[in-house]
């Protein structure tokens, strides 16, 4: 596999940045990060490790690689000496458009001209923090979901510059960490997948609340339809019905459709604290929910 850079940095080390900088030290790219929070990577690195191996699951990077692939990569204090190197910066900082466009403000000036930069955001289109930096020729979105439970696929979506060597070394990039790029052709909120799994939420909660079909049956459904083990409500429950809920806003506030509006009575469980398996109840009971017993489904 042809690499297309040969230096990462990563800016913003928390749950994802740790993750990315991980695959591209897999790859054996030569890898530096930056946090603003001392200690970040290894925070986020002991908590994946210990939620994983709670969960048992096996991660895309095997376990044993992780001491190797964590040696690999070089941590910093400083921005300018992350970053000053890379060919490709990917920042991970929290979602706040505000943040990311001084973010890339100071990576425009820190690194070398010819730096592609990336945006991991999972909401923020690069055509809104591009103009923070005068390349936006270089700026595309790279969105990955969460790689350590093997969803190797990356967004690649550009802006209204970006040119067509930066998409392709992106692409090019993406195949070479050993994920697969998706390629979103004009710039869409939700990307290629979450906006597909964003209209079975939209439908399945409005089947729910307004009363159609019990939560139960819809799971039932679409488990037997696609052989997932768990269907859309649980698979809510594991994102965390508050995160569903700001998602859905993030939406609603896109387009002003009332459709789009996430129901009151989805508002009301967060209100709550029912907010999935992280407090123990959503539209399921954690642990043990209803959808993993055997006859769940007969
Ligand atoms: P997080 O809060 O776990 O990590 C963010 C990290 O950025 C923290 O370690 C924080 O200390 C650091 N940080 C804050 N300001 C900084 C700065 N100015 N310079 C350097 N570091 C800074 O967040 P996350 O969940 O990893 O999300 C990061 C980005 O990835 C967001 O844009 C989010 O939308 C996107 N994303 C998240 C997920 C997910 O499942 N968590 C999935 C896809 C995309």
């Amino acid at each position: 596999m042809t690499k297309p850079f040969k230096k990462i940095a990563v800016v913003g080390t928390g749950t994802l940045g740790a993750q990315i900088a991980m695959l591209a030290s897999n790859a054996d790219y030569s890898v530096t990060i930056f946090d603003r929070q001392a200690g970040a990577f290894d925070a986020i690195m002991e908590k994946l490790h210990a939620d994983l191996k709670t969960k048992q699951v096996e991660p895309f990077i095997p376990f044993n690689r992780w001491p190797a692939c964590r040696r690999q990569i070089k941590q910093y204090e400083k921005l300018d000496e992350a970053v000053k190197d890379a060919d490709l910066v990917i920042e991970a900082v929290p979602e706040n458009l505000e943040l990311k466009c001084e973010v890339f403000r100071q990576l425009g000036q820190l690194t070398s001209p010819e730096a592609i930069l990336a945006t991991n955001s999972s909401s923020i289109p690069i055509s809104r923090i591009e103009s923070a930096t005068k390349r936006a020729e270089q700026c595309l979105n790279l969105h990955f979901y969460f790689p350590a439970l093997g969803t190797t696929m990356v967004d690649v979506m550009g802006g209204t510059r970006t040119a067509a060597a930066t998409f392709e070394a992106g692409k090019a990039w993406v195949r070479s960490i050993g994920c697969l790029p998706l390629t979103v052709k004009k710039e869409i909120l939700g990307f290629c997948f979450n906006r597909v799994w964003r209209a079975i939420k939209r439908e399945t909660l409005y089947m729910w609340a307004e009363g159609f079909v019990d939560f139960r049956d819809i799971d039932r459904a679409w488990m037997i339809f696609t052989g997932m083990p768990h269907g859309p409500f649980g698979m809510m429950d594991n994102v965390g019905l508050d995160v569903v809920h700001n998602i859905e806003t993030v939406y609603y506030n896109e387009s002003k459709d009332p459709k789009d509006h996430p129901p009151e009575a989805l508002k009301a469980m967060v209100d709550r604290n029912e907010l999935g398996r992280k407090t123990g109840k959503g539209f399921y009971t954690y642990p043990n929910p209803e959808y993993e017993k055997p006859d769940f489904t007969k």
